[in-house]
């Protein structure tokens, strides 16, 4: 549930969902709902490939995702893994000795479907490996690759075949007595995917990892991510993401987090409040919020700040933000502190005031966490 308790209209209830550790990062039950991307660049690039990771977290990511299609990217992996600040998770398709390699290369987790490895011997190795590897599984049941023997049954990709394929899977893990798992139901269709996932959280208490595949671009596919995943956040369906963009993963993050934002299921960073600017703007209230956007990436601490273009909503939304703007007349505007109208500023030095009232913020909150800890 989310914290907000006198307004339960904000309230989300959660799916309760087994939990399980992906490397130091806990999935599901009550733990914050992970952010996760995954990287482009060639696995056997470390360098390029490490600060592809490095750059993620900074930006948010609790959990990164690393294809492995060769053997010399399971090489690679093991330097990755050991350079990276978040954990590894290894993406598998087909072949089970590359499942078994990340394991032993210390891959926090693997995103393999123990149904399409081989025989049984095969998913036997791999669950090994994975056991004596403190390693948990990814199912990844995807509406694009689904068994021909589902297709054959249902005809064509449906909510009920992903969900009969998500179960077959967790089948075979259960049968090898493995529980350290999760799941995912993606489609690029986003009907088929909430009813998908719908059909999975009821089927089964595993924790869940949300994802649109395929989205597009950053606009296309953030409205997309937005729209599918929201959908079942709000529901109270979802312990990670990932948000699927052609775009660099840093973007990905950041529509993650701002989606988990919206919804309150989790803050970083600040929140800023602006309106669509018109003819009534006291200052140029789009170039001021692109700046401060880019002088602000650095706050982590979750706080508010609305940037106003005039009187008519700025002292409103003010109230209700650690710092506020509202554009004035005559070349200046009000600066609000925790709601309340602190002092003047003009508008040619507001940018450095305002960045410099954040940052004077966010210590004091830092503070009083670190106090109340
Ligand atoms: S707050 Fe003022 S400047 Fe901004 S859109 Fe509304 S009326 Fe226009």
């Amino acid at each position: 549930m989310s914290l907000n308790h006198v307004r339960p209209w904000r309230n989300i209830y959660r799916r309760k969902s087994r939990q399980i550790m992906v490397g130091n990062v806990p999935v599901g039950g009550d733990a914050p709902i992970a952010v996760q991307t995954m990287t482009n660049t060639l696995t056997t690039d470390v360098a390029a490939t490490v600060a592809q990771v490095q750059a993620a977290a900074e930006a948010g990511a609790d959990i990164v995702r690393v294809s492995v299609p060769d053997e010399a990217s399971s090489k690679a992996l093991k330097e990755i893994v050991r350079e990276s600040p978040v954990p590894i998770v290894a993406d598998i398709h087909f072949h089970y000795k590359r499942g078994i390699e990340s394991a032993e290369a210390g891959a926090a987790c693997l995103r393999i479907n123990p149904g399409n490895i081989g025989d049984e011997a095969r998913v036997k190795e791999v669950i090994k490996a994975a056991r004596d590897h403190n390693c948990s599984i990814r199912i990844g049941v995807n509406a694009g690759s689904l068994e021909k023997h589902l297709l054959e049954k249902y005809a064509e990709p449906c909510p009920e075949a992903m969900v009969e394929s998500g179960l077959e899977h967790i089948r075979i893990l259960q049968d090898n007595d493995f529980h350290e798992f999760k799941i995912s139901v993606k489609a690029s269709d986003v009907f088929l995917s909430a009813a998908a996932y719908q059909g999975i959280a009821e089927a089964t208490d595993a924790p869940i990892h949300l994802g649109i595949t395929e989205a597009g671009g950053l606009v296309s596919g953030t409205i997309k991510s937005a729209i599918g995943l929201g959908n079942l956040l709000w529901m109270g369906i979802g312990d990670t993401i990932r948000v699927s963009l052609s775009a660099d993963p840093v973007e990905e993050v950041k529509v993650g987090y701002e989606i988990l934002k919206s919804l309150g299921l989790r803050h970083r960073g600040v929140n800023i409040i602006s309106c669509p600017s018109c003819a009534r703007q006291g200052f140029d209230v789009i170039k001021t919020v692109e700046a401060l956007e880019q002088r602000l990436e650095h706050i982590k601490t979750p706080m508010s700040l609305s940037i106003i273009g005039c009187v008519v909503n700025g002292p409103g939304e003010a109230l209700m933000t650690d710092v506020g703007f509202t554009g004035g007349g005559a070349g200046s505007g009000m600066v609000y502190l925790a709601g309340k109208a602190s002092h003047k500023m003009s508008n040619d030095q507001m940018i450095d005031h305002i960045v410099e009232q954040v940052e004077k913020k966010a210590a004091e909150l830092d503070a009083a966490q670190e106090a109340a800890e």
